[in-house]
């Protein structure tokens, strides 16, 4: 089977012929249709955090495809299912955050294309329990951004607690902002879209944003405070001086709801203003197997669009370039 291969972090990927893996007792083995291609892959084959991956590896966590074959004591899925392989590839199941129900912060988890071989695959084997079913009427071309960016962004909206009414400044409108602006739309926030690229400044109009600030062009925590302030800023672009500025957009109550992960991640908040005007920090990882259930749903039901681009799994590396660049849709896709 062809899989994309970080052999070295910071060099470009190899395209390998690998052994097609046979499922563990409690895994299947899934045939991949569709798998996105989300910013962590590439802070992944660069090295880029603390806790590293070890290459080489296959990276890909919003994989989407349908089940070939069940290991032993697999009774969650049939052969024929349609599942999707996200970032949390296995948790514990048994300590205090998996059991009440924030098992993304399960210190035993594994991380699917990161710790363990992802998606970047025409087959990969993953654990049956956290393989998440994708409903009928999810196409596998929009489950694959949903299982990433879509659940990462929706579990930002609903820790951020958004009230009907508030301003919701949305900073990096890739491919997690892009799915944050609906969100905030669908539970009555007022949006502001933030970039650095115009084409995603439209993107974030036609998908519901009210105002946009192109950050290159203008000052956004000026433009903001126009608008009356931030009552909640979610930080998805990959730059620490981004976080400063939507930090700095807050009013009084704000919240602050860090979800991007710079390679150089610092950012420096005044004690200060953090005091006097009650803000909360908060870092949001990913979602939970029942975050992305209802993120499946929303789309099911009509309510969210995905926008992406399809690509080959042989052109791994300029699509990598692609995204980098910033001139592409919100997402790309690999098709296999
Ligand atoms: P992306 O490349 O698709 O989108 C980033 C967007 O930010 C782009 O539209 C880009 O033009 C914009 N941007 C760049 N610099 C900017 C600036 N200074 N101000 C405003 N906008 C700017 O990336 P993505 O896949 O959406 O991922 C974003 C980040 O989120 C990455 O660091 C990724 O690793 C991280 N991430 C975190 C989680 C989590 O659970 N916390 C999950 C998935 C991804
Ligand atoms: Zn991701
Ligand atoms: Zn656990």
């Amino acid at each position: 089977m062809k899989s994309a291969v970080v052999t070295q972090f910071g060099q470009p990927l190899e395209i390998q012929d690998r052994p097609r893996p046979t499922p563990a007792a409690g895994q299947v083995l899934v045939r991949m249709e569709a798998c996105g291609l989300c910013h962590t892959d590439i802070h992944a084959a660069n090295g880029d955090w603390p806790v590293k991956p070890s290459p080489p590896f296959v990276p890909g966590h919003e994989g989407v495809g349908i089940v070939e074959q069940l290991g032993q004591d697999v009774y969650n899925h049939q052969i024929g299912d349609r599942v999707a392989i996200a970032w949390l590839g296995h948790a514990c199941g048994e300590c205090r955050y998996c059991v009440d129900g924030r098992e993304t912060l399960c210190q035993q988890q594994q991380n699917s294309g990161y710790s363990i071989d992802g998606a970047w695959s025409e087959y990969a084997v993953t654990d049956a329990k956290y393989a998440v079913a994708v409903p009928d009427g999810v196409s596998p071309i929009d489950a694959a951004p949903l299982s990433c960016a879509g659940v990462t962004s929706y579990k930002a909206v609903k820790v951020a607690r958004i009230q009907p009414t508030e301003n919701v400044a949305v900073f990096g409108i890739g491919g997690l902002g892009h799915l944050a602006v609906q969100y905030a739309k669908l539970v009555g926030g007022t949006v502001i879209g933030v970039d650095v690229e115009q084409d995603k400044l439209e993107l974030a109009t036609e998908l519901g944003a009210t105002h946009v600030v192109n950050a290159r062009e203008q000052d956004p925590v000026a433009a903001i405070e126009q608008l009356g302030g931030a009552d909640v800023a979610l930080a998805f672009a990959v730059s620490p001086e981004s976080f400063e500025q939507a930090f700095k957009s807050l009013r009084p109550g704000g919240r602050l709801i860090c979800v991007a992960l710079p390679a150089e991640g610092t950012m420096a908040i005044p004690i200060f203003e953090t005091v006097l005007k009650g803000i909360a920090i908060i870092g949001s990882i990913v979602g939970t197997r029942q975050d992305l259930t209802e993120v499946f749903a929303l789309h099911a039901a009509g309510l969210t669009r995905v926008i992406s681009e399809g690509r080959k799994l042989d052109d791994v590396n300029e699509s990598i370039g692609e995204v980098l660049s910033g001139h592409v849709p919100a997402r790309l896709v690999f098709e296999f």
